[in-house]
């Protein structure tokens, strides 16, 4: 079922919309020039490509140790059919790709994925965010091949709790990481860690102390409740104004520095640091009314929000003879029917979906 077009849908219909269908023949109006914009007049200009379901950490905040589900091969977008979705993303006013995961530099040919990415008319700014893993050696050929930005995750610096809560992960070979993203000039350097209460909440003060001395970003995000750790999620939950207060037990009031457009962090930063400390408050603070963003699974689903089941199957879409037009006019018809929010405060369930399968 599609939801009907109308400007005055309001939140509670879009609470109730249904997952959304690919439909053969698009109307005229997905085929309209300029800027996609969504029904509440957001305009959508950034897309988040989920290259892998596949991670090599199985951090316990993200993916169950054990039975993660993962896609058959055969299921997931070839590097072919991902190109083309770009060039439609890019056709109906996508200027930001993020590229991410899964692990993203697990994918094969991840290299030339991003130069030909980068060399997309319309497409501006090709980032990723990764575990690091691969990064000492990927760095240099992901920057010569055109992307700009790398995010970090990095939850711990003590390497057995590291290992504990990437079940598995060399913080040396991480670190290594981080030093050559800063080396070959991804500038601003952003690092990011899930707080979760009784594992990594007693070393904020740590992580924001790399912010003193290097002009890194440190994002400390709120753990949602996706597939695998809903449960977790509900008892571990660190709010925002919970780090803000021991952080500022330890080094003062912080200064406040921003909220820019559709940024999801707030930032702050300790008084006369280098970088800045940012707090993505996706559950006590949700930033739904300023979201530009969409996702692209790695099985070729536009996903519309990150904790709705709503999606568009661009995969069959590709796999059933759909033309560039098409798929242009299929990514403006998802962009229509992206819902307002996330839904956690009305009650909506959060899709069954786990945060390796959507990227993040
Ligand atoms: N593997 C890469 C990495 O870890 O950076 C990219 C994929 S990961 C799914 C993308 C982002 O989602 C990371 O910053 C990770 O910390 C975050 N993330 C994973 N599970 C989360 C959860 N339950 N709540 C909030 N953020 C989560
Ligand atoms: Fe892998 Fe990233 Fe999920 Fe950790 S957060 S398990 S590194 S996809």
């Amino acid at each position: 079922m599609v939801i009907p077009l109308t400007e005055t849908r309001d939140k509670a219909q879009a609470a109730a919309s249904p997952t959304a269908t690919y439909i053969p023949a698009p109307s005229e109006f997905y085929r309209q020039a300029g800027p996609a914009l969504d029904a509440f007049k957001r305009r959508i200009n950034y897309l988040r490509i989920s290259l892998t379901d596949r991670c090599n950490f199985r951090c316990f905040y993200c993916m169950p140790e054990h039975g993660a589900h993962f896609a058959p091969r055969d299921q997931l977008l070839t590097d072919e059919e991902l190109l083309r979705v770009v060039r439609a993303a890019a056709a109906v006013g996508f200027e930001k790709i993020r590229l991410t995961g899964g692990e993203p530099s697990l994918r094969r040919n991840i290299v030339e994925i991003v130069r030909e990415i980068a060399a997309t008319p319309g497409i501006r700014e090709i980032s990723m965010t990764t575990n690091a893993l691969r990064l000492a050696e990927l760095a240099q050929p992901l920057k010569d091949a055109g992307l700009t930005r790398v995010n970090i995750s990095i939850d711990s610096l003590n390497p057995d709790k590291f290992r504990m809560l990437t079940r598995g992960g060399d913080f040396g070979r991480v670190w290594a990481g981080i030093e050559a993203a800063q080396r070959v000039g991804f500038n601003p350097l952003k690092l990011n860690a899930v707080v979760v209460r009784g594992m990594n909440d007693d070393e904020v003060a740590d992580l924001a102390r790399l912010t003193v001395d290097e002009p890194w970003q440190f994002r400390f995000i709120e753990m949602m409740p996706l597939a695998g750790v809903g449960e977790l999620a509900e008892q571990s939950v660190v709010p925002t104004t919970e780090i803000i207060a021991r952080l500022e037990q330890v080094y003062g009031a912080l200064e406040f520095v921003g909220w820019f457009g559709s940024d999801p962090a707030r930032t702050y930063r300790i008084p006369g640091a280098q970088g800045t400390l940012g707090f993505i408050s996706s559950i006590t603070e949700p930033f739904c009314s300023t979201c530009n963003r969409m996702r692209l699974t790695a099985d070729g689903k536009l996903h519309l929000c990150l904790l709705r089941d709503n999606e568009l199957d661009l995969r069959d879409a590709l796999r059933g003879g759909a033309s560039d037009d098409d798929l242009a006019a299929l990514m403006r018809q998802a962009v229509w029917l992206k819902p307002w929010g996330h839904g956690l405060p009305e009650g909506i369930k959060p899709t069954l979906r786990g945060m390796s399968e959507l990227g993040g």
